[in-house]
């Protein structure tokens, strides 16, 4: 499966993780990862720290997947609002799903520091946009909920926007404590560190069945066969070599970036901006002034290979940002599409099989995908490590729309 096509622009941005030429490979790990994305990345991470031996596999180049695609906004509001998550799941699930996405953004930011990596971790305000009237309730609702249980927020009427913003919206939710990345970079600054601490990283290695004898995993692959005690399954939006999501829902979206922008003066905070309306078009800037927008989501789940369609969608999206940001010189100076997945009750896909012991996933679909992945990566350790974690209840995959 093709999972971006057209110029992507992050691995512009850094070289390549190249693992170091070893022939180092265990008899046993205590876990073999499969998928070196943002997700396995973490997972290796909080894996190796709690002392496990770890080898990381991955059929393409390192990070190369949805993780080089993906626009690095990190916030804790998901792309279901909280006082509609608590009609479907419950106040305390819920309100607790939600903090957890809060306290993910703060993990990013303490890897960050912690491991010295040059990410472009910068924390931003994000502005959701009313995108008409009748969703002017929505917003309403959405800040008295959040500001109920303590989340930082508020909200703008039409003349806060116009006072702030060269655009003009009815009203927008704004939310505090989230940030920009440039999640590739910081992939790669996490695999260096990892290696570094002992995971044996194995690139174009596809992963393709999985037997069990007497508690042993035999990991099937393309080369040699590996074996484990625990697997971890952080393939992205691809099918899983092993289990079945029921409630996944594969799609693809556009995506342009824009030439530097001298002056982004009158974009207050550089925050985040996204909106009500499904899909929502969504917009952020980048340490080197660029415009990065996306949107557009298709109903179709394979990246088109056609350039000429891609840069119709990329237009599109300009002359949207355009409208808001009417006084920028901005051109297209790259532009791609890319499979985005989604789960029907919007909830990441983390946890054991529910038949297949030892069988984890940590499948972040979502506009939250690395705000999954990192929780998602803590929840995996504590099971595997046979901790409890009563957090794994929201997420886990025996639930209706989950995995079989
Ligand atoms: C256009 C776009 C914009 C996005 N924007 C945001 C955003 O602003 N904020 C946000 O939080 N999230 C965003 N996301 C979501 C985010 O990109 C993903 O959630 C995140 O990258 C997922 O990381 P991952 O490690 O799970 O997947 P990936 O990065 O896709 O990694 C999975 C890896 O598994 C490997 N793999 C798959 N199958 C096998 C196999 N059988 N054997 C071996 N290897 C295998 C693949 O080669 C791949 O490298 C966006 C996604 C897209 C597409």
């Amino acid at each position: 499966m093709k999972i971006h096509n057209g110029t992507l622009y992050w691995p512009t941005t850094t070289a390549p993780f190249k693992p170091k030429v070893t022939n180092e490979k265990l008899d046993l790990y205590d876990v073999v990862i499969v998928g070196a994305g943002m997700s396995g990345a973490l997972t290796a991470l909080a894996l190796v720290e709690a002392g496990l031996s770890v080898a990381i596999l991955d059929k393409r180049e390192f990070g190369s997947g949805s993780t080089s695609a993906n626009t690095g906004l990190l916030q804790y509001s998901n792309d279901i609002m909280l006082h509609k998550l608590i009609e479907q799941i419950g106040e305390q699930e819920a309100v607790r799903f939600y903090k957890l996405c809060y306290e993910a953004v703060d993990d990013i930011e303490k890897i960050v520091n912690r491991l010295h990596i040059d990410a472009n971790f910068i924390r931003r305000p994000s502005i959701c946009n009313a995108s008409d009237e009748k969703d002017m309730e929505k917003i309403k609702d959405e800040y008295a909920t959040l500001k109920k249980y303590g989340f930082p927020c508020d909200y703008f009427e039409q003349n806060d926007i116009e006072e702030k913003f060269p655009f003009s919206k009815l009203g927008a939710l704004v939310t505090f404590s989230d940030a920009e990345i440039n999640p590739l970079k910081f992939v790669q600054g996490l695999l260096r560190e990892v290696e570094a601490l002992g995971v044996h990283p194995f690139p174009y290695v596809d992963v393709l069945d999985v037997l069990k004898e007497n508690d042993i995993l035999e990991i099937r692959t393309s080369g040699q066969s590996f074996h484990a005690k625990h697997i971890v399954y952080t393939t992205g939006y691809e099918t899983t070599p092993v289990g079945k999501r029921i409630g996944a829902d594969i799609n693809r979206s556009y995506v342009f970036v824009s030439n530097p922008i001298k002056d982004l003066s009158d974009w207050h905070k550089k925050a985040l901006i996204w909106e009500t309306k499904r899909p929502y078009l969504y917009i952020r800037s980048t340490a080197d002034g660029r415009i990065i927008a996306g949107g557009l989501d298709e109903d179709k789940p394979e990246a088109p290979f056609s350039d000429e369609l891609i840069m119709k969608r990329a237009n599109n999206l300009l002359k949207q940002t355009k409208k808001l940001f009417p006084n920028y010189e901005m051109k297209i100076d790259y532009a791609y599409a890319a499979s985005f997945g989604e789960s029907i009750d919007n909830l990441p896909f983390i946890g054991e099989h529910p038949t297949k012991n030892n069988h984890y996933y940590l499948l972040g679909y979502g506009g939250n995908g690395t705000v999954y992945s990192m929780l998602g990566s803590i929840i995996l350790r504590d099971l595997i490590t046979g901790k409890r974690n009563e957090d794994v209840e929201i997420v886990q995959l025996h639930r209706e729309f989950g995995m079989k």
